[in-house]
């Protein structure tokens, strides 16, 4: 969701299946139909709301157009352990994208977003990552800070209470 001065502008949703796109990411879809809504001058300085971490190809996007902020919830590694990511954080590509000032929170309602990307079988509950149980992705979410904010170059990485 692209939100700019409180309104929403534009709201995309994976759609990669449906059109036979692979490109066709929740972000992608926002930005296409933000520019095709509003033109390029709405998205400069917009913030882009998203379930999932951007991955390279969305951040990339997001950087061109100039999008001033980007919230994510559940983080690329988090994601990695339901399905294929490219392992690369948003604030490693804005990191290398200077031109551009960003301020990139993550880690927002996670573990529910969480869920949105997870198989039935493989749910995870807040407490069952914490403890550390038995689900095999238990251990890759023990190891990820739960809040990321980045802002300037500079990364601070601040574990969930
Ligand atoms: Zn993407």
């Amino acid at each position: 969701m692209i939100v700019r001065d409180g309104q929403v502008l534009a709201r995309g949703r994976n759609l990669g299946r449906t059109n036979g796109d692979p490109t066709a990411h929740g972000e992608m879809i926002a930005i296409r139909r933000c520019l095709a809504d509003h033109g390029t001058a709405a998205l400069q300085g917009s913030t882009l709301y998203t379930s999932g971490e951007p991955c390279v190809m969305c951040m990339g996007a997001i950087l061109w157009c100039r999008i001033g902020r980007l919230v994510f919830a559940a983080s690329v590694q988090q994601i990695a352990a339901k399905m294929d990511e490219i392992m690369i954080s948003s604030a490693d590509v804005a990191a290398k994208a200077r031109f551009v000032p960003i301020t990139i929170t993550g880690g927002v309602l996670a573990d529910e977003a969480l869920r949105l990307f997870a198989k039935p079988v493989e749910r995870l509950s807040p407490a069952k990552s914490r403890r550390g149980g038995s689900d095999p992705s238990s251990k890759v979410l023990s190891a990820v800070p739960q809040w990321v904010s980045w802002q300037g170059g500079r990364a601070d990485r601040l574990l969930s209470v």
